[in-house]
């Protein structure tokens, strides 16, 4: 199948990556022409692991093509994807200026029937939005689909190759029966295509991710309590993840959870429930309760030195919002280093990927280190906010030696608290004793 994606970010990278990889001809469309230049040349604009071998094949066999070029994609392509970003707007509902954009940009370049697939995260209601504003502006027929996308960075070849579930929202039988054969190879391990409407199709995605955000935000608040009673969480996900009911995903305590999904859908879904009348208590404390968490291991150090911070100098493993990205999108190392460094201090901090798309968003204020033993030389402690496996590896005897004071703060659990002070340090974990 010839297929147009419209917007080459994350998602659109991916997703048209791997439709390419089974079998079809995909064009990636963006505006930004340094992206599509370097990706013409092989840079690959972000880190995905895998991602840059599967466009290199895909790519010399020609399935896998990029252009700035919307109209000569969409004139090529019998489907087309709108991938573009869906930020928050200042009242923290999703900004839809960059997908009508592009649905005018299709409708004006469509020479005969297209699907139109909207894979970005829009609010309930956006589909008909589409629809309206291409029908403006061509006679051609065409139909709108809704497709929400539940990869996760960090695995997003795998969860796109290997989706849980794919969800197709639309009214329309011949639409709906050429995305099936679309996704057909996806889900041969007999995972399900789920045919609905486009309302509940795009409310699956922000009821999916306000979900997660919720299972995080409870355990936070499970954790802080286990901390003031004597308990440790650590123990008490496993008592209860055990249980069928529950299960063991997204239990975890931590410093809080950043990306470019959770925090916007989350707000941009009260922002939806606002414009019906509804409040919604659930999701507004988890918002809540994120927001805090993020500035935890901030009070964590605070405390420790009795508030003094100025002249004393830390360290920083992991930047991105979570390993095995290099996206800094409200990531909780923002608050923690701009904290720390607005309170007098300075900080040395290090990512395996993230370091350039840091400075990005924390600037020159601390400095970076070209990796995480250097990072440590002459700290005053530690602190780990991005759970990257080669942190684990990491001789604690080797942190030690180079640490001026033995003092970990460990802002996803990573180590065990009792071996780590059997190492001689401090330390101080998330809802750990
Ligand atoms: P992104 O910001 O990485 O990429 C968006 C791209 O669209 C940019 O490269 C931008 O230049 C391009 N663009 C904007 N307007 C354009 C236009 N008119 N024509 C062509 N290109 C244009 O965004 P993303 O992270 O890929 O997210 C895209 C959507 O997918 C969002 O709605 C997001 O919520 C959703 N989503 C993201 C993830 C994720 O993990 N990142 C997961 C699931 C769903």
């Amino acid at each position: 199948m010839r297929i147009a994606i419209i917007g080459t970010g994350y998602v659109g990278l991916v997703v048209g990556t791997c439709f390419a990889e089974n079998g079809n001809r995909i064009t990636c469309v963006d505006l930004d022409e340094d992206k599509i230049k370097g990706l013409k040349n092989g840079v690959i604009p972000i880190y995905e692991p895998g991602l840059k071998e599967l466009i290199a094949r895909n790519m010399e066999e020609g399935r896998l093509s990029f252009t700035t070029d919307t109209a000569e994609a969409v004139k090529n392509s019998k489907v087309c994807f709108i991938a573009v970003g869906t930020p928050p707007g200042d009242d923290g509902s999703a900004d839809l200026t960059y997908v009508l954009n592009v649905a005018r940009e299709i409708a004006k370049s469509m020479d005969g029937y297209r699907v139109i697939v909207t894979k970005s995260t829009v609010p309930v209601g956006t589909n008909h939005l589409v629809r309206d504003t291409v029908a403006e502006l061509t006679d051609h027929p065409f139909d709108i689909v809704s497709n929400p996308e539940f990869l996760k960075e960090g695995a997003a070849i795998d969860d796109f190759m290997k989706p849980d579930r794919v969800v197709i929202g639309s009214d329309s039988e011949k639409a709906s029966a050429i995305m099936q054969e679309l996704y057909a190879p996806f889900v041969r391990t007999g995972k399900p295509i789920l045919c609905m409407d486009p309302l509940s199709a795009e409310m699956t995605k922000y009821a999916a991710n306000s979900m997660l955000a919720t299972r995080i935000s409870f355990m936070n608040e499970i954790a802080s309590l286990c901390e003031a009673v004597g308990a440790d969480v650590n123990e008490v996900r496993k008592g209860i993840g055990t249980d069928a009911r529950i299960g063991f995903p997204f239990l975890f305590a931590g410093a809080g959870y950043g990306g470019s999904c959770f925090p916007k859908d989350v707000r941009a879904l009260m922002m939806t429930a606002k414009q019906h009348g509804l409040s919604m208590d659930i999701i507004e404390a988890v918002e809540n309760v994120n927001a805090a968490q993020k500035r935890l291991m901030f009070e964590k150090v605070e405390k420790h030195y009795d508030g003094d911070l100025a002249g004393k100098h830390f360290a920083l493993w992991g930047l991105a919002f979570k390993p095995k990205t290099d996206d800094m999108r409200e990531a909780p190392s923002i608050v923690i280093a701009n904290e720390l460094v607005e309170r007098g201090a300075t900080v040395t901090a290090f990512d395996p990927e993230a370091n350039a798309e840091a400075r990005r968003h924390i600037g020159d204020k601390i400095s970076y280190a070209k990796d995480a033993l250097t990072a440590l030389e002459g700290a005053d402690a530690l602190i780990l906010i991005t759970e990257w496996n080669e942190f684990r590896h990491v001789d604690p005897a080797e942190i030690k030696s180079r640490l001026k004071e033995p003092i970990i703060f460990d802002g996803r659990n990573i180590w065990n608290s009792a071996n780590m002070r059997e190492h001689g340090f401090v330390y101080y974990g998330i809802g750990t004793r």
